[in-house]
C-alpha cells in the first residue's frame, strides 16, 4: 500500500541527508562566549533579569516572559554576564542578548523542581511548567508550546501528532534524536496526551528514515499509546496542515489553525524537551543541530548549548571546505541565509548549512514564461505567479482575495521556477502588506 501523504502539490528536492544521517549526536564543547538572545520565539521578547557582572548558573532564568505569548530565557551554562546589549540575531538585525562568559564548571541551578507525577499532573501545572522551562516549537517555528497546548474551552482536541518528518533537505537532527532517544520522545508525547485527556497519539515519519520508523514503531506498540505513521517522501510533508491531512484526512480550513480540526502538532524535539522540563525540571538550554552541507569538511550532528556562535559550530565540523558560497540557518527550503558567522544558535536552529559557491543557484531572474509549475507545486493550492504579479502592482486587496495569507512560505514555488523568480520572497512581502491592511480595517 502506498504511504500516506498530502494530495496537493509538493516537490522532491535532493535530500542530501547522507552527509550526516549516520553521525551520532556529539556534545559541542562550550565556546568562549555565549550570546543568548532575549527573543528566540514568536511573541513578546523576554525581559532581562540579570545585568553586567552577575554570576549565573546553568538553567537559571536570565530573561522573564512578558505576557502569555512569551517564554523566559535561561543561562545555558554557569558563568559571568559580561554584557546585556544588542548582538547578531539569526532572524535579521541585531537584537538584545545576554552575553555570558562560561566559567567551565557547568554548575546547574535547581530553580525548577521535577513534577512529582509527570503523567498524572494537572494540565494547568504542566502548561505552566512548559512555559517556565522556555519551551518553544523546535522544528524551527519557535511558537511558545504552552500556548499551543491551551486551546479555548470550546475547542475539543482529539488528535495529537508528533512531527518526526524532517522533510527539509540536509537536516538530520530529528532523525538522530528519534534513533538515540526514543523514550524521551514517547514520554513527552504521553505528557502532551495527558493535557488533553487522550490515550493515543501519532508520530509521522517520512519513509526515508526506515530505522526510526522501525525503532519508534516497536516502542510505540510496546507502550500502547502511540502509533507511528510512515509517510511518503515529499516536501513539505512536515508542514502542519500537510501532516494533519496525511495522517487524519482532515483539512484545516483557509486562515485557521490546526485546532480548528481538533489537532495539535508538536515536533519530536519539543516532546523530548517537555519530558526534561516535567521529569527533571530542566529548562530548554540546548538542542541538536545538524552542521552540514558540501561547504563543511565533516558534517555532524551536535548537541549545542543555546547561544553558541555558528562560527564555533563550523570549526567543530572541521571548518570550511571549498570556496564559501552561502550560510543558511535551517534547511535550504525554509532556512534563513545569513552573512555573519558570529550569529548564535538559538532554540529554533535545527541546522547550520554551508554551501560552497558552486552549489549556490546564481541564475539571473528571467521573465515569467507562464509554465504553471509554481501552481502545480504549491501545497496550499495557491497561484504564486498571480500573487507575485498582484503585489508587484501593490494590489493588496486582490492579493488578500487570492489567499496570500495561506502561504506557508515553504519555497516549493521558487524551487521549481525555471525563470529563477524569487516567488516566496514576493509572497512573504505580500503577506506583510495584507496583514497591515487588515490591521487598518481595510
Ligand atoms: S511558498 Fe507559499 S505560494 Fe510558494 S509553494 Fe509554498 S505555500 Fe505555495
Ligand atoms: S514557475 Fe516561474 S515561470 Fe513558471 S509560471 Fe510560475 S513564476 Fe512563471
Amino acid at each position: 500500500m502506498a504511504a500516506r501523504t498530502f494530495p496537493l502539490g509538493g516537490v522532491h528536492p535532493p535530500d542530501q541527508k547522507h552527509l550526516s544521517a549516520a553521525k551520532p549526536v556529539e556534545p559541542a564543547p562550550l565556546p568562549d562566549l555565549l550570546v543568548v538572545p532575549l527573543s528566540q520565539h514568536i511573541g513578546a521578547p523576554a525581559r532581562p533579569v540579570v545585568k553586567k557582572g552577575d554570576r549565573v548558573l546553568a538553567g537559571q532564568a536570565i530573561g522573564e516572559a512578558v505576557g502569555f505569548v512569551s517564554v523566559p530565557v535561561h543561562a545555558p551554562t554557569s558563568g559571568k554576564v559580561l554584557r546585556v546589549e544588542p548582538a547578531p540575531h539569526p532572524l535579521g538585525p541585531p537584537q538584545p542578548a545576554v552575553i555570558i562568559e562560561p566559567d567551565g564548571d557547568d554548575r546547574w541551578a535547581d530553580d525548577l523542581e521535577p513534577l512529582t507525577d509527570p503523567h498524572g499532573a494537572d494540565p494547568d501545572e504542566i502548561r505552566q511548567r512548559i512555559q517556565a522551562a522556555g519551551i518553544v516549537g523546535m522544528g524551527g517555528a519557535t511558537f511558545p508550546t504552552h500556548v499551543k497546548l491551551s486551546p479555548p474551552p470550546e475547542v475539543k482536541i482529539d488528535t495529537v501528532i508528533l512531527n518526526g518528518v524532517e522533510c527539509e533537505p540536509y537536516l538530520t537532527a530529528d532523525h538522530r534524536l528519534m534513533l538515540e532517544e526514543p523514550d524521551r520522545i514517547l514520554a513527552g508525547l504521553r505528557v502532551i496526551l495527558s493535557v488533553f485527556g487522550l490515550d493515543k497519539g501519532y508520530i509521522g515519519i517520512e519513509e526515508n528514515k526506515p530505522d526510526a520508523i522501525e525503532l519508534l514503531g516497536r516502542k510505540a506498540r510496546e507502550q500502547g499509546f502511540a502509533e507511528v505513521v510512515p509517510l511518503a517522501v515529499k516536501y513539505p510533508q512536515g508542514a502542519e496542515k500537510q501532516l494533519i491531512k496525511a495522517i487524519t484526512g482532515r483539512e484545516v480550513p483557509s486562515g485557521q489553525l490546526p485546532m480548528a480540526v481538533g489537532a495539535v502538532v508538536q515536533n519530536v524535539g519539543t516532546a523530548a524537551a517537555i519530558w526534561d522540563a516535567v521529569s527533571v525540571g530542566r529548562p530548554l538550554v540546548e538542542r541538536i543541530t545538524t552542521v552540514t552541507g558540501e561547504g563543511v569538511a565533516e558534517p555532524r550532528n551536535l548537541r549545542v548549548r543555546i547561544g553558541t556562535p555558528v562560527r564555533h559550530l563550523i570549526e567543530l565540523a572541521g571548518g570550511l571546505r571549498g570556496e564559501p558560497g552561502k550560510l543558511i540557518l535551517g534547511g535550504p527550503m525554509m532556512g534563513i541565509a545569513h552573512h555573519d558567522p558570529d550569529v548564535p544558535a538559538v532554540k529554533g536552529t535545527s541546522g547550520v548549512l554551508l554551501l560552497p559557491r558552486d552549489r549556490v543557484r546564481t541564475a539571473p531572474e528571467g521573465p515569467c514564461i507562464r509554465c504553471g509549475r509554481c501552481v502545480d507545486a504549491c501545497p496550499m493550492g495557491l497561484a504564486p505567479t498571480t500573487l507575485r504579479t498582484l503585489i508587484a502592482h501593490e494590489m493588496v486587496a486582490e492579493a488578500d482575495e487570492w489567499n496570500a495569507l495561506d502561504c506557508i512560505e515553504c519555497g516549493s514555488c521558487s524551487f521549481v521556477c525555471p525563470a529563477a523568480i524569487p516567488l516566496v520572497q514576493a509572497i512573504r512581502y505580500a503577506k506583510g502588506r495584507v496583514m497591515a491592511r487588515r490591521r487598518k480595517g481595510g
